[in-house]
């Protein structure tokens, strides 16, 4: 098992409301300390009430997409910048659903990357093959092209970010990849970041994919897999909170 600290981030999605936000958060909240680090990444207009709520709370908050730009005529969109304001310290960037319903390139994906860390915010870079694709044998290529994108748009910053792995087959559709599966991914992934900064090492790669309670600390406990973004799992506190002592 590898000496790297942990790491959990809740992706909310599109969920939440004020009430359920609250009630959440305070479920999490009570059953702290943590052994690993958390954080959970909510819809843009939860931030501010997040930020009051998890100030000085050691649970960390972010969002789940931010524009490649930094501001200007661009309706609809949200800067690093201002999720820099709000105290994001994580931001995720190139989730799947992002790259499917909203055609996210892996160039735009690397160049979001980009101006966040440029911000201090820690992109959260998923990658991750579609069912199709791990069919066909692709899957490690289609990781490496992903990820090289990030690795030529960052340089040696490529060493602060995160990467989370998430096989889009295995999104809230309760079929987990198998902890050798997701190893041997991860493996790969560390190893092309190894030929890319001597931080390799130190780095988290995340999985996700319907990581629950049951299934988290097998998956926790392989070599290059340094903790998990959840997705359905981290509606609940209860399930939110075992995830996080699975990955003490
Ligand atoms: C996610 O959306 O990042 C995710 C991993 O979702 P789930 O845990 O529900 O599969």
């Amino acid at each position: 098992m590898s000496q790297r600290h942990k790491l959990v981030v809740g992706n909310w999605k599109m969920h939440g409301s004020h009430a359920a936000n609250a009630e959440l958060l305070q479920g999490i909240l009570a059953s702290r300390p943590f052994a690993a680090e958390a954080a959970v990444c909510v819809p843009f207009p939860y931030l501010s009430e997040v930020a009051v709520t998890l100030a000085n709370s050691g649970l960390a908050w972010g969002a789940q997409d931010c524009s490649v730009h930094e501001q200007g005529a661009y309706t609809g969109e949200v800067s690093s910048v201002m999720l820099a304001e709000f105290g994001c310290r994580y931001v995720i960037v190139g989730h799947s659903e992002r790259r499917a319903y909203h055609g996210e390139s892996d160039q735009l994906v690397a160049d979001k990357a980009k101006v966040a860390l440029a911000r201090g915010i820690t992109p959260i870079v998923c990658v991750g093959e579609t069912l199709a694709q791990r069919e066909a044998g692709e899957t490690a290529a289609v990781v490496k092209r992903q990820l090289s994108a990030v690795v030529h748009a960052l340089g040696q910053c490529i060493g602060e970010v995160v990467v989370a792995y998430e096989p889009v087959w295995a999104i809230g559709t309760g079929r987990t990849a198998s902890p050798e599966q997701a190893q041997e991914v991860h493996a790969l992934l560390r190893a092309q970041l190894a030929a890319a900064t001597p931080r390799a090492s130190e780095m988290k790669l995340l999985y996700g994919g319907s990581v629950k309670p049951d299934n988290a600390v097998t998956l926790f406990g392989q070599a290059d897999i340094d903790g998990g973004l959840i997705g359905g799992a981290a509606l609940k506190a209860s399930d939110f909170v075992a995830i996080l002592r699975a990955a003490s």
